[in-house]
């Protein structure tokens, strides 16, 4: 049993927690909202009065919160009061610089860390089958590995500190960009007369064949676990989609990469947004373009 805080109990830091304490650990955690907080206590959560609180004796602190200026923010908070050696581990999706400038306030505080984002979404948190993508140095992320391992099924070690991020937003940038593809070719199909079905047939064993068609179809009917059997109700809300595509924008330009494609999806998805469809799935955008199409 491990003592583990836990800051961050929202859609994704919730069932995560939950996860943790059903593997045995003793879990104190702490969010800003009374509703999560009341969540995560009906799953076995001890809720602490503040972070500071939640981080006091832990040997692990994980963190899951919204963007790079919460986790420094809170990094800055908790890392007077968290024991020289004990692990932190921020789950959270942000951009490059702030994960390295959080690795630097806790190696100053002589505390391990490790940058963890995750794939998979609210029910790969609520399952434990995230796959998460890890960045720091080889004994941190040894040590975050037997924690992650309770929340996920698929581990990978990327490099160095802010290295999982970059991971998180190279992925993320592709399937933005392979969604808009395949919707695409939906909605060429349907102004040709194609089926839906005919077309799943062909590109699904065919050079065409990706995530985004195979198992994550944006039509309804050949892959019935896809939102689009569910009125594209989210899944991966197209907001949250975004927010990862600006994230690729900001590291493309910083870094120099010459990325045309993620660019373009990420003005596409920023005008879904605009036109009211925040809510719904990422894969709701061949709607976007079927009412483009109308104009
Ligand atoms: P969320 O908004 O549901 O949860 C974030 C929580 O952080 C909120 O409950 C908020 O109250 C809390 N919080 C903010 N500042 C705080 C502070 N100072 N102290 C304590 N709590 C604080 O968001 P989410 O969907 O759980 O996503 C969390 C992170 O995971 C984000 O970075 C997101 O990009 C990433 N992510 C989300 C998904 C998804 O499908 N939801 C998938 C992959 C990655």
């Amino acid at each position: 049993m491990t003592n583990i805080a836990f800051i961050g109990l929202g859609n994704m830091g919730g069932p995560m927690a939950a996860n943790l304490v059903k593997a045995g650990h003793q879990v104190r955690g702490f969010d800003l909202v009374e509703a999560s907080r009341e969540a995560a206590k009906a799953d076995g959560v001890t809720i602490a009065a503040s972070a500071v609180e939640a981080v006091s004796g832990a040997e692990v602190i994980v963190t899951m919160l919204p963007a790079g200026k919460h986790v420094l923010a809170v990094w800055t908070e908790v890392l007077p009061h968290i024991a020289k050696g004990a692990l932190l581990i921020d789950c959270s999706t942000i951009d490059v610089a702030s994960a390295v400038a959080a690795h630097q306030l806790a190696q100053q505080q002589g505390v391990h860390s490790v940058d963890a984002p995750v794939s998979g979404g609210t029910g790969g948190a609520k399952g434990a089958t995230l796959t998460f993508m890890a960045g720091g140095e080889a004994a941190a992320f040894e040590a975050a590995k037997p924690v992650l391992d309770k929340m996920g099924k698929k581990i990978v070690h990327c490099g160095a500190a802010g290295a999982g991020q970059a991971a998180k937003i190279c992925n993320n940038m592709l399937l933005g960009i392979s969604m808009i593809g395949v919707s695409e070719a939906f909605t060429l199909a349907e102004k040709l007369g194609l089926s839906h079905q005919a077309l799943f047939d062909v590109a699904s064993t065919s050079s065409g064949q990706c995530w985004s068609l195979t198992s994550y179809c944006p039509v309804p009917g050949p892959v019935p676990t896809s939102p689009a059997n569910n009125s594209y109700k989210p899944g991966f809300a197209a907001s949250l989609m975004l927010k990862d595509l600006k994230l690729s924008q900001d590291a493309a330009h910083s870094s120099g990469a010459v990325t045309p494609l993620g660019a373009h999806a990420a003005e596409l998805y920023a005008e879904f947004e605009q036109a009211g469809h925040d809510g719904a799935d990422f894969s709701g955008i061949i709607n976007f373009l079927r009412e483009r199409a109308a104009k």
